[in-house]
């Protein structure tokens, strides 16, 4: 029975049309990995860029590989990262639904219309996953591809299992056009007849994204450069259907070193492992922008990017052909500059957890250790080992008295120490305008550089050679119990 066209009309009535809209296209995996959010980094401002529209779509079709709560790993880390859909699962849309799953009966229609078009056919054969991965075929020797309709029909009928398959001409070649890479052609005697419909009779992805883009009035179709070598074989289903092609925009890997691509199975972290690790998402994303993408004439030398200014300068153009590869140091790099430049409040607000990891005494204030860090962090995880010693002081070598630069070693210390404790407890405030000017005033009277009076204050207090800030500043912190309490362990220590 021929099928019923007024539904492929309906479904062309709903297509939105005369504006830009891209979409991220995700798979259900549980996490971002860092290709994946260039991916949607890029498609949304190629949308935000334009004026158009954002779409997000679940693409869940490989049931194999469902993952519990994976779309609100999708959902959290698109608010996070302010890449805001106007068309999704979850907020809805004209062309809804947004999953995949859910539109299993408009794919088998579609892959219907193009058996009756002769683009398609039913294939009987048993054959194993691993066959079709391998992209050995021998299409000649596909005896479904031969059969008449007639013949497919009654056997579908009798309840064998099938699987669709695209029928990709003998000869001729397919020419088609990506924004990045250029024109490609093809030899058809080169494609093999993709699954279409499975025997599930869910699609397979390269079914199911030529008609979702189609029927979701895709301009741009963004993703990986591995579809590439698919793109000729989505050609020929807009041919097949009569459909105009999107714009293709393949982008080149991310890669961890110059042979290998990224990957979380073999260790390298996505978006969820780099915020663990102590990265800002305004840096990561910043960093993300320039992997691959180079912004080009006035802003050409410029390397902080807001989301703002990402996409008033992001262009098509600037997106390279070679792979990028991903450099920790470079995106460090990056975070340290997002860290200093946030308000003195904004980084308490993020390191306040961090610091808490390590201080765990309530009386201390933490906006105050977080003022000392600022400009002295690279990663927001590098805290809590710079600040443990406030919460307690460490079991230390009284050698770190004795320092070079400084001119201090153990007897000087301990003169130093036993000079200072007088003059900390009898003074009238403790604030650091007090204990500055206290110990710099003791430092004039005893006649000695401020550095020999400074650095024994400080390994006393902080028990330890490298710290934030300076001996005032954590004396104050300290508050005066405890720091006199740490300066006579320290005299103890000496005698
Ligand atoms: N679901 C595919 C993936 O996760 C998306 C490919 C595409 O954007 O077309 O890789």
């Amino acid at each position: 029975m021929p099928l019923d066209r007024k539904y492929f009309q309906e479904m062309e009535d709903k297509i939105p049309k005369g504006k830009i809209r891209t979409r991220f296209a995700p798979s259900p995996t549980g996490y971002m990995h860092v290709g994946n959010l260039r991916t949607a980094l890029y498609t949304w401002l190629i949308a935000r860029h334009g004026g158009g529209t954002f779409i997000l779509r679940i693409e869940d079709t490989d049931q194999t590989r469902q993952v519990e709560g994976a779309a609100e790993v999708i959902y959290r880390t698109l608010a996070e990262c302010g890449l805001n859909h106007d068309e999704g699962p979850d907020v809805g849309g004209p062309v809804a639904p947004y999953i995949q799953t859910q539109r299993r009966d408009t794919y088998g229609r579609y892959a219907r219309l193009l058996v009756e078009l002769g683009h398609a056919y039913c294939c009987f054969c048993e054959k194993t996953e691993s066959e079709e991965d391998s992209g050995d075929f021998d299409r000649a020797d596909d005896p479904c591809r031969a059969l008449t309709p007639e013949q497919a029909q009654a056997r579908v009928d009798a309840g064998e299992p099938y699987v669709i398959r695209q029928r990709i001409p003998h000869t001729g070649s397919t020419t088609f056009h990506d924004a990045i890479f250029g024109d490609i052609t093809v030899d058809n005697d080169t494609l093999d007849d993709q699954v279409l419909i499975k025997r599930d009779g869910l699609p397979t992805y390269n079914f199911a994204n030529v008609i979702d883009d189609h029927l979701m009035g895709i301009t741009h179709v963004v993703r990986g450069s591995e579809y590439l070598s698919s793109a000729p074989k989505y050609d020929l289903l807009y041919q097949a259907f009569g459909w105009e092609v999107p714009t293709y925009v393949h982008c080149s890997p991310v890669m961890r070193d110059a042979q290998n691509k990224m990957s979380k199975r073999h260790g390298d972290p996505s978006y969820e492992d780099l915020r663990e690790q102590g990265y800002l998402t305004q840096a990561i994303l910043n960093y993300v922008a320039l992997l691959g993408w180079s912004p080009r004439g006035e802003r050409s030398e410029q390397e902080v990017f807001s989301l703002d200014e990402l996409v008033e300068a992001f262009d098509l153009n600037g997106v390279s052909r070679s792979p990028a590869i991903f450099d920790m140091e470079k995106l460090t790099h990056f975070n340290a500059l997002y860290l200093r430049a946030m308000t003195p409040e904004e980084f308490a607000r993020e390191a306040e957890p961090y610091i808490r990891r390590a201080v765990k005494n309530p009386g201390l204030d933490t906006a105050r250790i977080a003022a000392l860090l600022q400009a002295r962090c690279e990663r927001l995880t590098d805290i809590p080992e710079k600040v443990d010693f406030f919460d307690a002081l460490p079991d230390y070598d009284p050698e770190l008295f004795t320092n070079k630069k400084s001119k201090t070693n153990r007897e000087v210390s301990q003169m130093m120490l036993q000079a200072a404790i007088p003059l900390l407890e009898a003074l009238p405030a403790w604030t650091e305008a007090e204990i500055h000017d206290g110990l710099i005033g003791l430092a004039e009277k005893l006649g000695v550089k401020n550095a020999v009076l400074m650095w024994p204050v400080r390994i006393a207090a902080a028990g330890k050679a490298v710290t934030p800030g300076g001996a005032v500043e954590i004396c104050h912190i300290l508050g005066r119990e405890e720091t006199l309490r740490r300066l006579r362990l320290g005299l103890e220590k000496l005698s």
